[in-house]
C-alpha cells in the first residue's frame, strides 16, 4: 500500500484510535490500533513483527484491528475490534521490562483496549503484560485463564463445516466424506480428531514431516505434497496453516464443494475470490465466522472463564454459518461478503440501542 497521511487511513474504515507507544529503555515501538468499540472494549492479541518500515506496521494493525470488529460482531459478542503490533524481532526484542512496559500503555487505555497472544507472543509474555494491566486475555488456566485456545477453534471449525455440509448435501454428517486438511497444528490436529471421530476419509499435508507422520497414525490420514492438496477430488478443503491460499491460482485448481479452514483472511482478495469461488459452485464459510472460538473462549475470560460455556457458544458457529449460506445463496451474494452484512447490521443495531442513556 502506498503511504498515506495517517488521518486518511484512519477514516478509510472508520478506526476509532491509533496509539503509538515509544520507550527509549526497553527499545518498545507499538502501535495500537482501536477500530470500533460500539459492541464492547476493543479486543486483539498483540504481534510482534520485524516490519520492513512504519507505514507497513500501521497498514498491517489497521487491517487486523479492523478484521476483530467482524469476528466480534458475527460472533454476538459484545467486545469491539483491537490490535497491537509491536515492531522487531521477536527472537532479539522481547524481554521482561519491554512487555510489562507495553502493559502499562495497554493500563492507560483504562480497558478500552484488551489485549492477548497472537503470533511471536506467548502465554508468558501476557503474564508479563499482566503484571502491569488486568486489561488482558490468553492467561494459562493456573493463572485463572483460559489456557490454549486451539480446541475450541477447532471445534467452530468443525461446526462451520458440518452446516456447510448441511447447505450443500442435505445433511450434515461428515461420515464417509473427503476431507483435506492442509497444515496439522494446533487447530488443524484437534479438527482432524473430531472428522475421524465421525468416520471422515482424511487427507493431510504440512511442511512438519513428524506431524504429518503422527497424524497418519493416530487418524489414519493419507500424507498429500505441498501443493497437491489444492487439486484432490474431495469434498471439503480445510486450510489450517495459511493465509492468502485463496487467490487465482489455486481455485482454478479445487475440485471440493466446500472450503472450511481455521486459517485467517485465506481469501487473497476477498472482492476477487470471494466471487470467484461462488461463480466455481464452492461454498465457502467464511473464515472470520467459524474460526471466531479462540475470541470466543478469550471473551469468556473476560467475563468469567468456563470452558463448557466456550464449547457452547462455539457451538452457535453451526447456526450462523447455516443463516449466512442461505442469504448468501438467496440474495446471490458471496459468502463473506453475507457474512460481512450480517456482522455491520449487528453494530449498526446496537449502536442505536445505545443512544439513549
Ligand atoms: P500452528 O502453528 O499450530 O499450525 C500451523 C501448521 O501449519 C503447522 O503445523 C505448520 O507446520 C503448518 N504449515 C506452515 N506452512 C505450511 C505450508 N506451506 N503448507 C502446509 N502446512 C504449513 O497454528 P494454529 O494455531 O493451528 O493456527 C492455524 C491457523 O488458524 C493460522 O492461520 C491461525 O492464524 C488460525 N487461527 C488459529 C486460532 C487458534 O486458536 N490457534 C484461532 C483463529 C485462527
Amino acid at each position: 500500500m502506498a503511504e498515506q497521511e495517517i488521518f486518511t487511513q484512519l477514516s478509510t474504515y472508520d478506526h476509532e484510535q491509533i496509539v503509538f507507544c515509544n520507550d527509549n529503555a526497553t527499545g518498545l515501538k507499538a502501535i495500537i490500533a482501536i477500530h470500533n468499540t460500539v459492541l464492547g472494549p476493543g479486543l486483539g492479541g498483540t504481534r510482534v513483527w520485524n516490519y520492513n518500515n512504519e507505514a507497513e506496521a500501521i497498514n498491517d494493525v489497521m487491517r487486523l484491528s479492523r478484521g476483530m470488529t467482524y469476528k466480534a460482531a458475527i460472533s454476538g459478542l459484545n467486545l469491539g475490534g483491537a490490535k497491537a503490533v509491536i515492531i522487531g524481532d521477536a527472537s532479539k526484542i522481547k524481554t521482561e521490562a519491554l512487555m510489562r512496559k507495553f502493559g502499562r500503555f495497554v493500563e492507560n487505555l483504562h480497558g478500552k483496549y484488551i489485549t492477548a497472544e497472537d503470533v511471536n507472543t506467548t502465554t508468558k509474555d501476557m503474564e508479563y503484560v499482566n503484571m502491569e494491566t488486568k486489561h488482558v486475555v490468553g492467561l494459562p488456566e493456573s493463572m485463572g485463564g483460559g489456557g490454549d485456545p486451539s480446541p475450541v477453534t477447532a471445534y467452530g471449525v468443525y461446526m462451520g463445516m458440518k452446516a456447510s455440509a448441511k447447505h450443500v448435501f442435505g445433511t450434515d454428517s461428515l461420515a464417509g466424506k473427503k476431507v483435506a486438511v492442509q497444515g496439522v497444528g494446533k487447530v488443524g490436529g484437534h479438527l482432524l480428531e473430531f472428522l475421524h471421530k465421525e468416520g471422515a476419509e482424511l487427507f493431510i499435508s504440512d511442511i512438519n514431516q513428524e506431524m504429518l507422520n503422527h497424524y497418519a497414525g493416530a487418524v489414519g490420514a493419507t500424507i498429500v505434497k505441498g501443493e497437491d492438496i489444492y487439486g484432490l477430488d474431495v469434498d471439503v478443503f480445510a486450510p489450517c496453516a495459511l493465509g492468502a491460499i485463496l487467490n487465482d491460482e489455486h481455485i482454478a485448481k479445487l475440485k471440493c464443494s466446500i472450503i472450511a479452514g481455521a486459517a485467517n483472511n485465506q481469501l487473497a482478495d476477498e472482492t476477487i475470490h470471494g466471487p470467484a469461488l461462488m461463480n466455481k459452485g464452492i461454498t465457502y464459510a467464511p473464515d472470520f465466522l467459524i474460526n471466531a472460538g479462540g475470541l470466543i473462549n478469550v471473551y469468556q475470560e473476560h467475563i468469567g472463564y468456563n470452558r463448557e460455556t466456550a464449547y457452547r457458544k462455539a457451538e452457535h458457529i453451526y447456526d450462523v454459518t447455516l443463516e449466512i449460506l442461505k442469504i448468501s445463496a438467496t440474495e446471490k451474494i458471496y459468502t463473506q461478503k453475507a457474512a460481512m452484512n450480517l456482522a455491520e447490521k449487528r453494530i449498526s443495531d446496537m449502536s442505536r440501542v445505545k443512544s439513549t442513556y
